[in-house]
């Protein structure tokens, strides 16, 4: 029998303790990427982020054809790899929620807070019209200060956010807790 898709994952994950620094265990997805099946399978997983959140079921509800999302952002950089694969597949675009100084035209901004210091990220003003529904994607939600700024940018737009999406959730950091309301769909939760 098939494996599981959270057991796959785990399977494939490399745990690399200390990087890139002391005290943090780095989830290294790359295997997981890497492999042809867990990655179509992960990749429709994602797409069907109504499996834990019942508002994004009703978001599709209320649409003709009941796809759930408009467009999907990806987070840089290995939430890219991941939200090309999944709007391909559900036919619709993609748009990269990236690092600050990367975007070269009007743009919108969100600070969010590091273990050390804040970062910013950055989406291009025209990537999201207003009432847009938006599937965010990423590889790993830690603390959620990533998707949670990535939330800030699609919403300063007026953008919805239609689901969000990742592979792993380091479910003690607290991350699904930060983003509510809005619900994480988590392929594998340790
Ligand atoms: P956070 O903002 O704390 O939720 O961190 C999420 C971002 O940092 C994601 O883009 C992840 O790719 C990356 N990240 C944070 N912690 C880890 C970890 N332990 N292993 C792999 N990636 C991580």
């Amino acid at each position: 029998a098939e494996l599981p898709l959270d057991q796959l994952i785990a399977s494939l994950t490399v745990d690399v303790p200390d990087h890139p620094e002391p005290g943090i265990v780095f989830r290294d997805l790359t295997p997981v990427f890497a492999d042809g099946d867990a990655f179509r399978r992960m990749v429709d997983g994602l797409a069907t982020p109504g499996a834990s959140d019942p508002r994004t079921a009703a978001l599709a509800t209320r649409h003709p054809g009941g796809r759930p999302f408009d467009v999907v952002a990806g987070v840089e950089a290995r939430g890219f790899l991941l939200a090309a694969a999944v709007a391909l597949d559900a036919g619709v675009g993609v748009v990269p929620v990236r690092k600050a100084g990367k975007l070269p035209r009007e743009r919108v901004s969100a600070e969010y807070t590091l273990e050390y210091g804040t970062a910013t990220l950055e989406l291009h003003a025209d990537s999201v019209r207003p009432g847009q529904r938006v599937l965010l994607v990423d590889d790993v939600l830690a603390t959620g200060g990533t998707l949670g700024a990535a939330i800030a940018l699609v919403e300063q737009l007026g953008g919805v956010v239609a689901g969000i999406s990742v592979v792993v959730e380091l479910a003690a950091l607290g991350g699904r807790q930060l983003l509510a309301p809005h619900t994480v769909h988590a392929l594998w939760a340790t």
